[in-house]
């Protein structure tokens, strides 16, 4: 009884923090634990206290909107966390209803319920979900929705609902000129919009999704059908929308969810499946919280909190000195994470992190782990101060802009190993074999300490190093032999200037053609290559105007490097700019970005005027919304494989 208690009085704290005050002091995944323990207590007790959190739906409405009674209740939603208990659920169903049902999939949507009163066509009011009947009235803020219709075609009484979505795209412009950057995407939206000023709610370009249908004055069947009105009357949908028919296929869509979950542009935390028919929802009914014919399953949480025990600042290729946040390791979706990025000391100030505090770690599949903010301080807790100088060689240390470098050019041991690690990897001169050991051993043993130094390595100077027996030199050598013969794209992606990544010095290489025709080009020149920018064209021109970098070069041809010039490909993409968008059927991006290339065209990562098509996958977001505004075609795989093949 204490602890359930301790536990209802701690839960009630932290749903007040997270519905009321959109300030959530736990991460999701935190509140679910103490939420199941409370669940599993009143279970085994039988006694369900008064102002338990099981009883109740979301936060109470604040006084400071006006209030409004939603026509029809909306609900929370029973959750399960694994196939076995989803498993459990649908045979509950089937007990209860003497066959297995037809279920919708759709995805569970994580930001902020809305519910939108229509009357006689036109939107009356928008409210948030509050305790489920009473809810807060933000029909200004709602209405800067641009894709939130003020106008429908029916002319009857009906509520439609939805999840407000702040994109991922949008959450992460926003954050990088915000005074505080927003903790996650779904704090952007609830703040945004629990907010008296609209004019804060359009600035955050947020989206609604809309799902549901709570009271209507005409006969909804099924699930399907709100769907299609919702379709028909011009709300925004997203994501993927199924009906099954049995249980190995919703499995199976679970599975390929969780799969491209990473690639969408908005925060899902799960899946939520509905039993379509409204007649047998209709005998199934509700308990105070949810609907008895609906389940979520809730996908493996990205977020926790723990507490930061340090940070220290790792030097990169290009002298950069980097953030490391080392972290009390804890569970991220069955990962252990130990330590975290903080991108630059600006990011540090901006999300007030110190040593000691309780933070918000990020962690998806292909994303290194992120801090995105503070949960909690103590009076203890320790500022963070910016590197004086570097932690590997003491040399001095200089910012630009938010980044710090470190000056030192002749002996920073891990910018020297990183740099030719760099070099010689797959995807700039492809040395196979060279692995980040290597590099420290030619730079420890060997003295090695300037790139074309490698064009010089003969066998005997492998005799005495570690694991270097038998062909392995030979091996190595013919590899570092190999490499002499490379494109441009390679080299420039090679030789580290600072901001280019593979893409960027494939569009450099495509439009300039030739190493000298590079060296000697002026910003203005690089900044009509996509995805260039002010900054970025400024450091190609200072990098190749650098004594230091210009002797390398030279260096590196004095001793045999040939440079092949880049042609444009002939082929069906000649001359045509493409954008890829979403989740292609069956080619991976980097497949579809390689048939373009090999068929002459270019790849954009933004849609502008002079787009000729975007390549359309599934799942397709902002990209495709500017595609529609500007009038640009879009491609299926399949219409984009048929250009190819004639
Ligand atoms: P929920 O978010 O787990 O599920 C119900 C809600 O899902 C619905 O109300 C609806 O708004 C939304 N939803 C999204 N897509 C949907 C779709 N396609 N169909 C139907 N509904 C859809 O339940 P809840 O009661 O809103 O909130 C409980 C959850 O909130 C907790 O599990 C926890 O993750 C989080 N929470 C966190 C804290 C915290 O401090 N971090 C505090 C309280 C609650």
């Amino acid at each position: 009884m204490d602890r359930m208690q301790q536990l209802v009085e701690l839960l009630n704290r932290y749903a007040s923090e997270y519905y009321e005050q959109d300030n959530p002091t736990v991460s999701d995944a935190e509140y679910d634990a103490l939420y199941d323990e409370l669940v599993s207590l009143e279970h085994k007790t039988g006694t369900v206290l008064k102002n338990s959190p099981t009883r109740r739906v979301g936060g109470a409405p604040l006084d400071k909107f006006e209030q409004s009674t939603h026509l029809e209740k909306l609900y929370s939603l029973d959750k399960c966390q694994s196939k076995e208990e989803l498993k459990d659920w649908f045979l509950k169903i089937e007990k209860a209803t003497g066959s297995f049902q037809p279920v919708t999939a759709e995805y569970k949507f994580d930001g902020l319920t809305l519910n939108l009163l229509y009357e006689n066509g036109s939107l009356v009011k928008a409210a948030t979900r509050g305790n489920g009947e009473v809810g807060e009235v933000v029909t200004e803020q709602v209405k800067t929705i641009k894709t939130v219709p003020l106008e429908i075609d029916y002319k009857g009484r009906v509520e439609v609902q939805g999840e407000g979505i702040m994109r991922l795209s949008r959450l992460e412009r926003y954050n990088k000129t915000a005074k505080v950057p927003l903790k996650n995407a779904r704090n952007g939206v609830a703040g945004a919009i629990r907010n008296l000023d609209p004019k804060i709610t359009a600035k955050r370009g947020l989206d609604l999704f809309c799902y549901n249908i709570g009271f209507s004055d005409f006969k909804i069947n099924s699930q399907t059908d709100m769907r299609e009105f919702i379709l028909k009357e011009g709300f925004c949908t997203e994501g993927e929308f199924k009906v099954f028919y049995n249980i190995g296929e919703v499995f199976e869509f679970i599975d390929h969810v969780e799969s491209i979950r990473d690639s969408l542009d908005y925060l899902i935390d799960g899946l939520v499946f509905k039993i379509n028919d409204v007649s047998i929802r209709e005998k199934l009914g509700f308990t105070e919280k949810f609907p008895k014919w609906a389940v979520a399953f809730k996908f493996k949480a990205e977020e926790k909190t723990t507490i930061l025990k340090d940070v220290v600042w790792q030097v990169s290729r290009t002298g950069k000195l980097n953030p490391l946040a080392i972290l009390d390791s804890v569970d991220i979706g069955g990962v252990t994470v130990k330590r975290a990025t903080l991108n630059n000391y600006d990011d540090i100030k901006r999300k007030g992190v110190k040593i000691g505090s309780r933070v918000f770690v990020r962690r998806s599949n292909d994303v290194i782990p992120e801090i995105t903010g503070v949960a909690e301080y103590h009076d203890s807790d320790v500022d963070i101060l910016p590197p004086s100088k570097c932690p590997a060689c003491g040399g001095e240390v200089v910012f630009k802009g938010p980044f710090a470098y470190c000056t030192n050019e002749d002996d920073c041991a891990p910018k020297f190993v990183s740099q030719i690690s760099h070099f010689a990897s797959k995807d700039a001169m492809d040395i196979e074999g060279f692995s980040e050991k290597t590099a420290e051993q030619l730079y420890n043993d060997l003295s090695l300490k300037s790139i074309d130094m490698l064009y010089d390595l003969k066998k005997e100077d492998f005799l005495n190093l570690d694991g270097f027996k038998d062909k392995k030199p030979e091996k190595i050598l013919g590899e570092i032999e190999k490499s002499k013969h490379t494109t441009l794209d390679r080299f420039l992606f090679a030789i580290g200037i600072d901001g280019i990544g593979k893409k960027t010095a494939r569009d450099i290489a495509t439009k300039f053609k030739s190493l000298s025709n590079v060296m000697n080009s002026s910003a203005e020149e690089f900044l009509t290559v996509d995805g260039i920018g002010q900054i970025l064209a400024d450091n190609i021109v200072e990098f190749f105007k650098t004594p230091k970098n210009i002797t390398l070069i030279e260096k590196l041809l004095e001793k045999g490097l040939k440079i092949e010039e880049s042609e444009q490909k002939d082929g069906v993409f000649c001359g045509m700019t493409i954008v890829l968008t979403g989740k292609l059927p069956t080619l991976t991006r980097g497949q579809a970005e390689k048939i373009i290339i090999d068929n002459g065209g270019n790849v954009s990562s933004s849609v502008s005027k002079s787009t000729s098509f975007v390549l359309l996958g599934s799942d397709a977001g902002s990209k495709l919304d500017k595609a529609v505004k500007l009038g640009i075609k879009t491609v299926s795989e399949d219409e984009f494989l048929n250009m190819v093949k004639q």
